[in-house]
């Protein structure tokens, strides 16, 4: 019987009941509406000002740069909120996380539930309960970016469309879907995949920050004279190579699913499944929202009789519908993140007192979700002096289950720290320094038994972080090659790419 009594004791600490507590944040906002821009601002505003010692809110770009404009194309501003024990610094050994809502200005549920996320998130800091211990674990140990609208041009052209007012919902399906310009955002970031493709059965080629190896913002524009990156886009891009993010979801509407890289298909087809290096890890994140959400994975949740069922309320991105220079993509290629793309219902501008509801189907997987940076591997590289300046590190990952090499490489941020999201498993996890023609000279292999089994249930016991593995070429265990051993980690593969594009080489530091 104790051990009876123990199992009972411990399963109600974590994700006790979001449901009994979901009313008493509501003391001062009114959660039964649609919020415009302004009101929008507004709350952000006030959750700050309720919350200064573990948020800050901050306008993007944070840093002036002559190629990052500062406003949408309406003169709107990109607001986000962060939570964080020390908001405004990264801070060694603590992963960075976003929610992205509203990138499609008609979608609007994302844009609602992150507004009522942050106050929830501040009202469970400031009251202490044992039942949103959770929260503030996850408050002290990760630092959370949220982003309520991406598109507010968009939401403003979507809220205007319809002569009723929007509070009873809109039905015009594209209205206000684009930026001001008239742009889909998420089909408007640079097209990295067309790359990755052409690139990813040579040896030794770049797996990750594709555009950086490959400068290839000036390149598209080049060599493509119909690209054009957006004032939103180009903010994002900036955003995304600014804080070393780990892992992220944008919020969309018109189906229910959980949708994961790649998004874009290898041959150009319509639909086909086109699996990332990171399938099997990007399956279990989608799984952890749409596993936890009310509705999403419960299968029987299409929007059309003729559409297929989505099993387990997930899907290949490609697989569903092709997305060319789509933000899911991008993130994976040129950063470190690891983005899916979240379809949150069918309806994409709801009447309002529909909010409650996708409130409650929703509590419980968007903290699951932002659990899962906690999963995997992190460390710190250490590497002596000297090599600082001279040297790039990669951390490589071998899959033991399958004795395949993952094909993406994720690099230390330049304080050290390393994040790699990795799904249950043996792995040997790599460090590798390169100098700069991309020649391996030294390298340390970690045997890594992956269980993130304290992070993927619902019910869970006790939030942990994820293992750590460190490298240290400082001690004799992680030691530099000697010249005879150095070999071709990368190839350099700029002039190749230069030739394909047939243009110049100017970098365009985004
Ligand atoms: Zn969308």
């Amino acid at each position: 019987m104790a051990n009876v009594k123990i199992f009972l004791a411990i399963l109600p600490l974590f994700f006790a009941s979001f449901h009994g507590s979901t009313t008493e944040d509501s003391h001062e906002f009114d959660w039964n509406k649609h919020h415009d821009n302004k009101e929008l601002k507004d709350i952000m505003v006030a959750v700050n000002e309720r919350c200064p010692e573990i948020t800050r809110l901050y306008s993007l770009p944070e840093k002036e740069h002559e190629n990052v404009p500062k406003t949408t194309v309406n003169n709107n501003k990109l607001w986000v909120i962060e939570f964080a024990k020390q908001p405004g610094t990264h801070v060694k050994g603590i992963p960075e996380f976003k929610y992205i809502g509203n990138m499609h200005g008609n979608e609007v549920v994302g844009r609602e539930l992150l507004l009522r996320l942050m106050d929830y998130m501040c009202t469970a800091y400031i009251q202490q309960k044992d039942d949103d211990r959770h929260i503030n674990w996850l408050i002290e140990n990760t630092r959370i970016h949220i982003m309520p609208t991406m598109n507010p041009d968009g939401w403003e052209i979507a809220s205007t469309s319809d002569a009723d007012g929007y509070q009873n919902g809109v039905s015009n399906w594209l209205a206000g879907r684009a930026n001001a310009n008239g742009v889909d955002l998420n089909r408007n970031f640079p097209d990295l995949n067309k790359i990755y493709y052409k690139i990813h059965n040579q040896p030794n080629h770049p797996n990750n920050h594709i555009d950086q190896h490959f400068e290839v913002m000036q390149l598209l524009e080049q060599a493509n004279a119909s690209v054009k990156f957006e004032r939103e886009t180009k903010i994002l891009m900036s955003w995304l190579h600014t804080v070393d993010f780990v892992l992220s979801a944008n919020m969309h509407n018109g189906d229910l699913v959980a949708n994961y890289p790649f998004d874009e298909t290898l041959d150009g087809s319509a639909h086909k499944y086109t699996a990332s290096p990171d399938d099997k890890t990007f399956r279990d994140l989608a799984k952890s929202y749409s596993y936890v959400h009310r509705k999403m994975g419960k299968g029987g949740a299409k929007c059309e009789e003729k559409e297929k069922e989505f099993k387990d309320g997930i899907t290949n991105g490609a697989n569903w519908y092709s997305v060319p220079g789509g933000m899911q993509d991008y993130n994976y290629l040129s950063t470190n993140c690891m983005e899916i793309t979240l379809e949150l219902g069918c309806d994409k501008f709801p009447a309002a007192d529909k909010l409650q509801e996708l409130w409650l189907d929703n509590i419980e997987s968007l903290f699951n979700f932002m659990f899962q940076v906690h999963t995997g591997v992190k460390g710190t590289v250490t590497l002596p002096d000297n090599w600082l300046d001279e040297t790039y590190t990669n951390i490589h990952v071998k899959d033991m289950d399958s004795n395949s090499d993952i094909d993406h490489d994720i690099i230390p941020s330049k304080d050290g720290d390393y994040y790699r999201l990795l799904s249950n498993g043996r792995y040997v996890v790599s460090a590798v320094v390169t100098d700069k023609n991309g020649d391996e000279v030294a390298r340390c292999d970690k045997n890594v038994n992956v269980n993130n089994d304290h992070a993927t249930s619902k019910r869970q016991v006790e939030p942990k972080q994820a293992q750590v593995v460190d490298f240290d070429f400082t001690d004799s265990s992680c030691a530099k090659k000697n010249d005879a051993e150095y070999r071709d980690y990368y190839y350099d593969v700029r002039d190749y790419l230069r030739n394909m594009l047939n243009r110049g080489n100017k970098y365009v530091g985004y």
